[in-house]
């Protein structure tokens, strides 16, 4: 089974309702790619305000969650909660939750089934480090990550494996285009695979590339641009 092409875009910890208010509405009004499928990662506190803005042909995602549905976990959200804001995605194990927030693949297991059983899409994120990379450990990593991931996983239809070769994240620069399909069979997984700092100008030759079926976008996700890359494919 062929997935549909898909395009994350993750916000981080960035915009407010003004700023998120007028992306959306470009959003709304633009003419996308009705093939694509597009999630936007909002900050946890604008959940509720941009899944009731956005048009319901795009989804929403959390950027995180918990591993149990709710008791005294400060500052964390749930499953639960997210879907209870009518949003039916979280992105878990993204890098700077791994090495900002210092989560464990262990953990980010464990989110992964609890955010599954609940009924939430996942989008998975691996990825290694710069240091990993010129140390000859790249498939190490990558495979010890991914199989945390899939022993939790029953139905990868619910799955998107996100590979952010962590040293190319928000870079602004884009890397040559064949590099991911190394990982991407590795991983020998449905990918949506990430190039360095995907934008409006590198997504077509990108998205014709063999292997690549998506994209995780950051900091253009953000800008009008993320209309282009939605329309990569068309
Ligand atoms: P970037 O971020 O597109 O700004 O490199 C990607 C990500 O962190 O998901």
């Amino acid at each position: 089974m062929t997935r549909k092409f898909f395009v994350g875009g993750n916000w981080k910890m960035n915009g407010d309702k003004k700023s998120l208010g007028e992306l959306i509405q470009t959003m709304n009004g633009a003419k996308v790619d009705p093939n694509v499928e597009v999630v936007c990662g909002a900050p946890s506190i604008y959940l509720d305000f941009v899944r009731s803005k956005l048009d319901p042909k795009f989804g929403v995602a959390a950027q995180n969650c918990y591993k149990v549905p709710k008791g005294a976990f400060t500052g964390e959200i749930s499953p639960a909660m997210i879907k209870d804001c009518g949003v039916n995605w979280v992105i878990l194990g993204h890098s700077e939750r791994r090495h900002v927030f210092g989560e464990s693949d262990e953990l980010i297991g464990q989110k992964t089934a609890h955010a599954l059983e609940n009924g939430l899409g996942v989008i998975a994120c691996i990825g290694e480090k710069l240091d990993e990379r010129e140390g000859g450990i790249t498939e190490k990593v990558v495979f010890a990550q991914t199989k945390v991931i899939a022993d939790n996983v029953k139905d990868w239809s619910k799955v998107v494996l996100a590979y952010e070769p962590v040293w190319a994240i928000g870079t602004g620069k884009t890397a040559s285009p064949q590099q991911p399909a190394t990982q991407c069979h590795l991983c020998n997984i449905s990918v949506a695979e990430d190039q360095r700092s995907v934008t409006g100008g590198t997504c077509k030759e990108l998205a014709s590339q063999k292997d690549v079926d998506g994209f995780l976008v950051g900091g253009a996700s953000l800008k009008p641009e993320f209309i282009d890359i939605i329309n990569a494919k068309a």
